[in-house]
């Protein structure tokens, strides 16, 4: 199919950030489409490990305009009732989304964009971008990779327990994704879990409410010019939710060191200690994926663009939404990205006049 459609704006990806990002377009009545890579709703939650839970109790995840409802007697939702609550927030608010269409280029031309996919072009005034990191693991360099002979895979590929039962496992990461997979193998495996640092888990009580509190409020302090608050890192790593609770008060959650090599059958410290391992999952995050804007040429450090708000320093008519801190203050979770979300539509409703 080729064709070539003008709109007011272009939103790519349709996860929960390209549906904030969407609920705004709508109340502005803003001429727009959602393209989206994936067959159906939920972003980068349609991949989620089966015993997956969020950090934060449901009404404290959700998106503007509707409340994210209770998963029954569940205080933290799984990822089911996300896709759930993403599926049933598209079409309350008949959100234009066309899937699956991937985004492959975005060009300038003239004083529009230009949106090329695998579905044929869009043209816009305004794009944003809101394609998420899930599509970009991140896996250190570790010597020894290459000749490990055992299974390695990132958390994405991560499914269940069950693959991996009485299995030698080592598990590495100090994250939320880290400590919960660890707390999913350690009843099931001879688990190792390391970690670059020690293990910091969040006092029980804190969980994503708080996160979210604190990331404002330093982003607050920056914008006023005051002295940084240390933002979320400062109170810890780990989100103590249910399972990640029960495997650590169960003394199954002992972080080591982080290995210094791997080696054919597992891994190496630098004191000559050794695990053997079948598998290693790498639970050791992410980069945004922006490929489709690598014709723009407007890539600075850490494979980020530079932004002001959420709007790309070098190209006024192009927003990134969702894709950490950076694109604004929790900006990538649920209930963090409706202010950015809202704040990218303003500007381009106030441009687009
Ligand atoms: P995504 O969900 O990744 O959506 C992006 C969409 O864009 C996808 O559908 C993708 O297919 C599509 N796309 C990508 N590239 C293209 C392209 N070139 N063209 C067209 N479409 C494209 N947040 C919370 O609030 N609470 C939590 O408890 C929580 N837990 C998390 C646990 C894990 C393990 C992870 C990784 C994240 C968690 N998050 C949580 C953070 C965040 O909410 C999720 O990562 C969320 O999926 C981010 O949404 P998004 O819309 O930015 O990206």
């Amino acid at each position: 199919m080729t064709h070539t459609l003008d709109v007011d704006v272009v939103v790519i990806g349709g996860g929960q950030a390209g549906l904030a990002a969407g609920y705004h377009l709508r109340r502005q009545n803003l001429d727009f489409v959602i393209l989206d890579a994936q067959p159906a709703p939920g972003g980068a939650w349609r991949h989620a490990w089966e015993s997956l839970r969020l950090f934060s109790p449901a009404a404290y995840s959700s998106l503007p305009g509707r409340l994210m409802p209770a998963q029954g007697g569940a205080e933290y939702p799984d990822a089911h009732h996300v896709l759930q609550y993403l599926t049933a927030y598209e079409d309350r608010y008949a959100l234009p989304v066309q899937r699956p269409v991937r985004a492959l280029a975005v060009h300038r031309d003239g004083d529009r964009l230009r949106v090329e996919t695998d579905r044929g072009d869009w043209s816009a005034r305004a794009v944003i971008s809101a394609t998420g990191t899930w599509w970009r693991p991140f896996l250190p360099a570790v010597p020894g990779q290459e000749v490990f002979t055992g299974r390695q895979l990132h958390t994405v590929r991560y499914r269940d327990p069950r693959e991996f039962a009485g299995q030698r496992v080592i598990v590495v990461g100090g994250g939320n994704s880290g400590a919960q997979v660890a707390a999913d193998l350690a009843p099931h495996t001879d688990l190792t879990w390391v970690t670059r640092r020690p293990a910091r888990f969040l006092a029980d009580d804190i969980d994503g409410r708080a996160l979210f509190d604190t990331a404002t409020a330093r982003r607050r302090a920056l914008d006023a010019g005051d002295t940084d608050t240390g933002g979320v890192a400062s109170l810890g790593d780990i989100v103590a939710v249910p399972p990640v609770r029960a495997a650590r008060d169960a003394g199954l959650l002992k972080a080591q060191p982080m290995f210094a090599r791997l080696t054919e059958d597992g891994a190496e410290w630098a004191d000559g200690t050794r695990a053997e391992a079948a598998a290693i999952i790498w639970c050791t995050g992410f980069r945004p994926a922006l490929s489709h804007l690598a014709p723009m040429g407007l890539r600075g450090e850490r494979g980020r663009i530079p932004t002001r708000g959420t709007r790309a320093v070098d190209e006024p008519r192009l927003h990134l939404l969702g894709y950490g801190d950076w694109t604004g203050p929790a900006s990538a979770t649920l209930i963090g990205v409706g202010r950015p979300a809202r704040d990218a539509v303003r500007e381009i409703a106030a441009v687009l006049g």
